[in-house]
């Protein structure tokens, strides 16, 4: 069971008192408190654990400073759409909004390379309006002898360019909870010039200590990649690992499956799933059409396989698009065959917003044939 607080209630307020000394004494039941900042306001949710199956929401929807109760009856229990829940979807980070119903295309380098890279990726975008990109400065590599990243010593000249060209938000991998810590001394050093979303990716997304550790801090909203070989249901699980530690600002990245059904794809798509991660919990749903189809190769119809996905996943209502782009792809350290050039950005955007439209359309359609009226 969740009870959501009034907006702003005071958490050393009498009325708070009040309610928590009711709930703390009810028998085989926990409660843990979340609170969540927006901007302007700051909502308090309770949890009940436990033997919650014979509290009735009547009687606690009438206790001091309760707004409203929800059920939970999903096991997905904080980032879940439960029934006759109608809490708001998504968080806004360093001024970019990220929800179920918007779309932020994060175009950039798979992995930071030299500065002059980075610099020509952020003027094309900003040259495009952007204010949100990619930059891998951690990788997770499948030989230990390949290119792992430049780490830390990249992440001062990324983040000063990143504010040079006026980037907002940048989603940047972590595979260890050190470099959280890393990339918050590189951001304080160089002014908070950005921000950053931490993406934990497919290698690492049972990866449950990393999980907690990204879950406890709540300076940066996290992406988290679906596991490329479980199941949909063990990959919402681990969103909620983050979410019950106390991030709830998660978005939840599809980028393909492990399998060789997906061939000449190096993973099987699997963005049949946005609508159902949407209507199962309240994360804004991210595809990655780069690491899903793994090449640069074109339909007849001269559209490149990266941008068909891509689109598909805008038509689906995708939200978050995130996507490699290199100034030199052959020159590129790491996934190369699969980048796009900053010729084709101004091409790449042009085709996501016909597919918004599309989707737009769509859902002004749907309204239209609702069973109870538009
Ligand atoms: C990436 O986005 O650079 C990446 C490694 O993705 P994934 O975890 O989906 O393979
Ligand atoms: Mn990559």
């Amino acid at each position: 069971m969740i009870i959501i607080l009034k907006p702003n209630l005071d958490r050393s307020s009498a009325e708070f008192d009040a309610l928590m000394g009711f709930l703390s004494n009810l028998p085989r039941v926990q409660v843990r408190v979340h609170e969540e900042h927006g901007s302007q306001q700051v909502l308090t949710e309770l949890y009940l654990i436990g033997e919650t199956s014979s509290l009735s929401s009547a009687e606690i929807e009438v206790l001091p400073g309760v707004e409203r109760v929800v059920r939970i009856s999903e096991p997905y229990r904080v980032l879940g759409r439960h029934r006759n829940d109608h809490r708001t979807t998504g968080f806004d980070y360093n001024g970019v909004r990220f929800g179920q119903e918007n779309l932020n295309i994060f175009a950039g380098l798979c992995a930071v390379d030299t500065p002059e890279s980075v610099e020509a990726m952020l003027r094309a975008l900003r040259d495009q309006g952007q204010v949100c990109t990619r930059m891998g400065a951690y990788k997770p590599r499948t030989s230990p002898y390949a290119f792992q990243g430049h780490g830390q010593t990249c992440l001062p000249y990324v983040f000063e360019l990143a504010g040079k060209y006026g980037i907002k938000v940048i989603a940047m991998e972590v595979t260890h909870e050190k470099h959280v810590d890393e990339i918050s001394e590189a951001l304080h050093r160089t002014g908070n010039p950005t921000g950053v979303m931490l993406q934990i990716g497919t290698r690492n997304t049972q990866n449950f200590e990393l999980l907690k550790a990204v879950g406890r801090q709540r300076d940066f909203p996290v992406l988290l990649k679906r596991g490329f070989g479980i199941t949909l249901d063990e990959s919402l699980h681990a969103a909620e690992y983050l979410a019950s530690e106390g991030n709830t600002r998660v978005v939840f990245g599809l980028r393909g499956m492990k399998t060789n059904m997906g061939d000449p794809h190096r993973n099987f798509v699997d963005f049949a799933h946005v609508p159902v991660v949407k209507r199962l919990t309240r994360m804004p749903v991210c595809v990655d059409p780069s690491h899903s189809v793994g090449t640069r190769e074109r339909g007849p119809d001269g559209i490149l396989d990266v941008f068909q996905v891509a689109a598909q996943a805008v038509v689906a209502g995708a939200n978050m698009i995130l996507v490699d782009f290199h100034p030199q792809p052959p020159k590129a350290l790491v996934d190369g065959p699969q980048a796009l050039t900053l010729g084709e950005l101004p091409y790449f955007f042009d085709d996501m917003t016909i597919a918004r439209e599309a989707y737009e359309r769509r859902c002004a359609l749907a309204a239209r044939y609702a069973p109870d009226g538009p």
